[in-house]
């Protein structure tokens, strides 16, 4: 095991005392965060063929989505008349040949070599016969076997001048050695519970499985760990902070909030009244609320988060109501001093933009300790803004906060009383996936829309019929409504030959909406001029807004009633469906038009979004289909990530953990008995913030 007069060889080892691995490639492989020789064994497959996901050349026929393993017999760069460059080659099996092709990607020239046996996956076109386009392929390099020879091939992650092969080689050379240092920490009776194998086999397992299924299990051994830590450290930071938190006890009263039920001008929903419910019941308790409603757009939020708001006040607190943006700030105020005018409460707003004057006076109502909603943006979180009696903290949008803005209104109590909480998402997702992301909390969702809202036509339609659509936008306009055009990016980019924002604004400008009122807005503009042209087109002044996404959190617009959105393969399932959500407020009937020609993966995928206009079936599609990063778009503050698991399709191995993590801290809070020991020390490892969390006393 040990190199004769070498170091003893641990799993701490850094990899470049490995075998085979000098410090060019000890670089590289640090890319791919691989430092020591347990980075190494824990880099695992993304992926497994066999022979039976392996299909034969001459079996291939156009439309199918296939992987084959195939010989390179020929090779080279075609030119098109539009000027991008096709890397072409022709692969042969032993029933026949076919033609891959890469558009835009000449480089692969120098990658792929005559003789080189590729593994290749992705559909199969019509273009001069049958032809392969690779969504993904592995270089398996010249002396690799052709045939699956009945073996599982594991397929790593890799990354350039590190290739596949090269890393699968390093991990085989080197399990034999390495397995044995490996030991077990997690509790045999969890891992017989989740129907997983110990750890040194599931490693075993995932790199050198002698079947798809065998591999499968031993990533779930892997997924289960993830999921379990996650679940544990959540699980130990909510039970902290209800140790911690002496929160107020809020007593129902029944004058505001009563008052608010006989004042509304419509009935609340069955979802609402089971979220009002929650959240009273939770307000009552001695110690902090710390909740999450989340609720498709439209769902109806607000008036949920002023009942919450009310008790506050009927208790004699004050509330603040924080908001990403002034505009969006605004437009609650402007809704709440609405439905609560008949109770005689009106609203306080807190922004950056206010007059010196008016700032003062809304400090003096503040630091009165008179009960008072204060809506705001962040500024109710600086230096200056001090509540004297804050009850309640509402958060809309809280995943536009950082963790330490959502903390510090946390913390703006009055001595030891620190407020309730109420974080508000407008991202759907399925409350087992919500209990994993956001452990640390509890959770209310709307998952019913108010009645009487009109369905939304929805419709994707291709680059041919641009000419009909704008015509049909211009129609809408000329009818007097307003409309959205949305564009993925801004600057043209080099590569893709993409219509951007700008650009289109100037054809849109000098042609289809000539005359019309348009303005044009992107993530580049000042937040005062953006906030100005939001402003505009909410007053109608602005017929039509070109856009790229900043509009996604957006304000009410009721006359607007197109969103036409360009490029849609670009965007999200569920990023689509927020922007959808910006029409259809109104009385009229509203339009979301998908405009562009996009491939048949891309309307297969934009089918779901056609197909319903429930935020959580497409939040669930997303998640299927392109994986978490796509639903939150920038990684979420406060969001755990993991490697392996994957918490929507693993669904059930995840509520396994849940229950498992929760009775493991019932027997044992600080994971402190012999028997845990050693899982504390990775969890301590693996998460820095466990140290803290699993402290002893
Ligand atoms: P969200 O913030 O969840 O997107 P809002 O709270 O802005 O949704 O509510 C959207 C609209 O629906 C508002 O105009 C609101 O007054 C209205 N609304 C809320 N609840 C109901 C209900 N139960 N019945 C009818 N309309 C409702
Ligand atoms: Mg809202």
């Amino acid at each position: 095991m040990t190199a004769a007069g070498g170091p003893r060889r641990t799993l701490e080892t850094p990899v470049h005392f490995l075998a085979g691995v000098g410090p060019r490639r000890a670089e590289l492989l640090k890319r791919l965060n691989i430092f020591t020789a347990r980075d190494l064994l824990f880099h695992i497959p993304h992926r497994y063929e066999d022979a039976s996901t392996v299909t034969s050349i001459a079996k291939l026929r156009v439309g199918d989505d296939a992987t084959v393993i195939g010989t390179v017999i020929s090779k080279g760069i075609l030119p098109t008349r539009k000027g991008l460059r096709v890397f072409q080659a022709v692969v042969q099996d032993a029933s026949g040949l076919i033609e891959a092709g890469w558009p835009g990607q000449p480089w692969l020239d120098r990658q792929i070599q005559k003789g080189d046996v590729l593994l290749l996956s992705g559909p199969v076109r019509f273009f001069h016969g049958r032809q392969l386009s690779p969504r993904e392929f592995v270089n398996l390099g010249a002396d690799a076997d052709g045939t699956m020879g009945g073996r599982v091939l594991s397929v790593y992650p890799a990354t350039e001048g590190l290739s596949f092969k090269l890393i699968r080689g390093l991990i085989d050379r080197h399990l034999d050695a390495l397995l044995p240092l490996v030991t077990e920490y997690l509790p045999a009776h969890l891992l017989a519970e989740a129907g997983v194998p110990a750890l040194p086999e599931a490693l075993r397992a995932v790199h050198r499985p002698t079947s798809v299924a065998e591999a499968l299990a031993g990533r779930a051994r892997l997924a289960y760990e993830e999921l379990l830590f996650v679940h544990l450290l959540q699980r130990r930071a909510r039970a902290i902070a209800r140790e911690a938190r002496d929160g107020i006890r809020f007593v129902r009263k029944k004058t505001l909030t009563t008052q608010l039920r006989k004042a509304l001008p419509f009935a609340l929903t069955g979802a609402q009244v089971r979220a009002v419910k929650e959240i009273v019941a939770d307000m009552g308790t001695p110690t902090r609320m710390h909740r999450l409603l989340q609720g498709d757009v439209g769902s109806g939020k607000t008036v949920v988060a002023l009942f919450a708001a009310l008790l506050a006040l009927e208790n004699g607190y004050q509330v603040a109501f924080m908001a990403p943006t002034e505009l969006l700030a605004e437009q609650h105020v402007r809704t709440i001093d609405h439905l609560l005018a008949p109770l005689g409460i009106i609203p306080v707003l807190v922004t950056g933009s206010r007059t010196v004057k008016e700032r003062r006076l809304a400090a003096t109502r503040l630091e009165s300790g008179e009960p008072v909603i204060a809506v705001g943006t962040h500024a109710l979180v600086q230096e200056g803004t001090r509540f004297a009696r804050l009850g309640l903290a509402i958060i809309d949008e809280q995943h536009r906060f950082g963790v330490d803005q959502r903390r510090i209104l946390g913390e703006r109590g009055s001595g030891a009383e620190k407020p309730d909480v109420l974080l508000m998402s407008a991202t759907p997702i399925p409350r087992s996936l919500a209990l994993t992301l956001y452990g640390d909390l509890d959770v209310s969702i709307l998952d019913e829309r108010p009645p009487g809202r009109k369905p939304i036509t929805t419709a994707l339609r291709p680059e041919h019929g641009r000419t009909r659509v704008l015509d049909f936008v211009a129609r809408q306009l000329d009818a007097g409504r307003q409309a959205y055009i949305v564009y993925p990016l801004i600057e043209d980019s080099e590569k893709v030959t993409l219509k951007a924002a700008k650009t289109a604004f100037e054809e849109l400008t000098a042609g289809a909406l000539k005359g019309r009122r348009v303005a044009l807005l992107h993530g580049k503009l000042p937040a005062e001029e953006k906030d100005g042209i939001m402003r505009r087109f909410r007053d109608g002044a602005l017929d039509a807004l070109v856009s790229t996404t900043v509009i996604e959190v957006g304000i009410d617009v009721p006359n607007a009633t197109v969103m036409l959105i360009e490029h849609p393969e670009r965007f999200g399932l569920s990023q689509l469906h927020q922007l959808r959500g910006r029409v259809g407020r109104g009385a009229e009937e509203s339009y979301c038009i998908l405009l562009g020609d996009v491939s048949p993966e891309a309307a297969e995928r934009l089918q779901h979004f056609l197909d319903t206009e429930d935020g959580f079936a497409i939040a669930r599609a997303d998640l299927e289909l392109r994986g978490m990063g796509d639903l939150f778009g920038e990684r979420q503050s406060g969001v755990p990530t993991f490697k392996v698991a994957d918490p929507l399709r693993d669904e059930e191995l995840s509520e396994v953990a849940r229950a498992g993590a929760e009775r493991l801290l019932a027997e044992d809070p600080t994971l402190s008995r012999p028997a845990h020991q050693a899982m504390q020390q990775v969890l301590r490892r693996q998460y820095g913030r466990a140290l803290e969390l699993f402290r002893v006393g």
